[in-house]
């Protein structure tokens, strides 16, 4: 589903850095893969150059035989076909939680009012937040809140989920309700890739992880190998220091 080849992300400004470095991966239908790393080490970075919110720098990227990289392949498919969620939620502040899950499905989806609207029920319902639709974001939790932002991506069907630390800005009370609507993603069969220092989903949901350093996959492996076996010393001392 997901296959990225030799993938260098450079940023020139403020100075040069080698945000990644030789990136490889390649991520099978419905397989879970939990991206795990100090901060800096790129991991937000690679799952931006997946959706090209971030253009690599070079290398290959497909989504589903999709070629993100070339430049003449349409922006808006790809983003249709790859969900992503925000530490931030990043839900339009503006707009009421059914608006929010509505609105991309009729601008790039082109479904009638009334059939995206059908589909947001279902899926706020799914994530447990129908009683809350005609509220504003400012109103909801944080949990809540990215609970609607997992809905809102979800509506449009995409093919990957990408998560980017989905429940670092959360009280600790809301962890677990965000986890939860990520665990039944996973067990239904969604592809996805999930950075998080949650080490408890990771164990529990992950088929991989993925151990990031310096821009580079420094290790990988099932959660099992991970957290009973890793064979770098980078991944020890970065498991040591957060378990
Ligand atoms: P992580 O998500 O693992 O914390 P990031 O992917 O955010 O790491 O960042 C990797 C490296 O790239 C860091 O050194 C970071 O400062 C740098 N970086 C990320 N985004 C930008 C940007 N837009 N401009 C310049 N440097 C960036
Ligand atoms: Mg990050």
């Amino acid at each position: 589903m997901i296959q990225a080849k030799n993938v260098f992300k450079t940023f020139y400004a403020p100075h040069a850095i080698n945000a990644l470095v030789d990136v490889s991966a390649n991520i099978a239908a419905g397989e879970v893969v939990v991206v795990i790393g100090p901060s800096g080490s790129g991991k937000s970075t690679f799952l931006r150059c997946l959706n090209r919110l971030e253009h690599a720098t070079s290398g290959h990227i497909y989504i589903d035989g999709l070629d993100v990289l070339d430049r003449r392949t349409d922006i808006n498919k790809v983003r249709a076909e790859v969900g992503m969620v925000f530490q931030s939620f990043n839900l339009f502040p503006h707009k009421t939680v059914l608006e929010n899950v509505t609105l991309a499905q009729k601008v790039v989806r082109k479904r009638s009012g009334n059939a995206a609207r059908q589909k947001a029920m279902t899926l706020l319902e799914k994530v447990g937040i129908s009683d809350k639709i005609n509220v504003f974001p400012d109103q909801l939790s944080g949990g809540q809140q990215q609970r609607v932002a997992i809905a809102r991506a979800l509506a449009m069907e995409p093919k990957v989920m990408l998560f980017d630390e989905p429940t670092s800005a959360l009280d600790p009370e809301m962890i677990g309700e965000v986890l939860d609507v990520m665990k039944t993603l996973a067990r239904e069969g969604m592809t996805m890739v999930v950075v998080t220092h949650e080490m408890g989903f990771a164990r529990e949901v992950a088929d991989r992880v993925i151990f990031m350093d310096a821009g580079a996959i420094v290790e990988e492996g099932t959660p099992e190998h991970f957290f009973t076996n890793p064979t770098h010393d980078r991944t020890k001392l970065f498991l040591s220091q957060i378990l």
